[in-house]
């Protein structure tokens, strides 16, 4: 419903509804706080918005945002790329480099499979992740997904793509009992390193 305060307060208010955690309610707040501190915030964002639009991209090879392309992830040849980590999506990459218990490679499959919300297989990023693992260099993938039926459900969907590798590859999860995946953000270093350690 309008609230009167004209179209381009509106259209903000409505765009940043979409963002996630914030409904109308909070919406409103933010777009209060945002034109209330003019100089502070609403311009200066309004610039990193841009620069993240026009510079901001999706590696081709690992499907991370990066502003380069391969990614300074996949491009570091310091990485052992025979270790390729699997997470749902960038935040759980970034919980993981925050720690720095992992020195492979990513692949960032941009959401899981799940019938629920129609997501396919075709809709996430596994036939890159199969033509990594043909490329003859992966020995481990390290399934870093939630622990969900949406994530369990996608990570015995890649075991089973990856059977024809069979001994080649060993395939493992992050240790269990802690919330993996999605969540990783939310947990402090040292629970993420030690489900690193303890992986099976
Ligand atoms: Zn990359």
């Amino acid at each position: 419903m309008a609230s009167g305060a004209g179209p381009e307060i509106e259209r903000l208010m409505a765009l940043l509804s979409k963002l996630p955690g914030l409904g109308p309610r909070s919406a409103r707040r933010a777009a209060l706080a945002l034109l209330k501190r003019r100089d502070q915030l609403l311009i200066p964002l309004t610039h990193a918005m841009q620069d993240a639009a026009d510079k901001v991209e999706t590696c081709t090879v690992c499907g991370r945002l990066s502003t380069q392309n391969p990614c300074p992830t996949c491009a570091d040849p310091m990485r052992d790329d025979a270790m390729i980590c699997v997470v749902e999506e960038d935040s759980a990459l970034w919980a993981m480099e925050r720690v720095g218990a992992f020195t492979g490679q990513y692949h960032v499959l941009g959401g899981l499979l799940s019938a629920l919300d129609g997501v396919r297989p075709e809709d996430l990023r596994l036939d890159g992740l199969i033509q990594r693992v043909k490329s003859g260099r992966v020995r481990e993938i390290i399934m870093a997904l939630p622990a969900t039926v949406e994530g369990q459900t996608t990570a015995h969907y890649i075991a089973d793509r990856l059977k024809s590798f069979g001994n080649q590859i060993a395939i493992t999860h992050l240790a269990r009992g802690v919330p993996v995946g999605g969540e990783l953000d939310w947990l402090d270093d040292g629970t993420i390193a030690h489900a690193f350690k303890s992986r099976r």
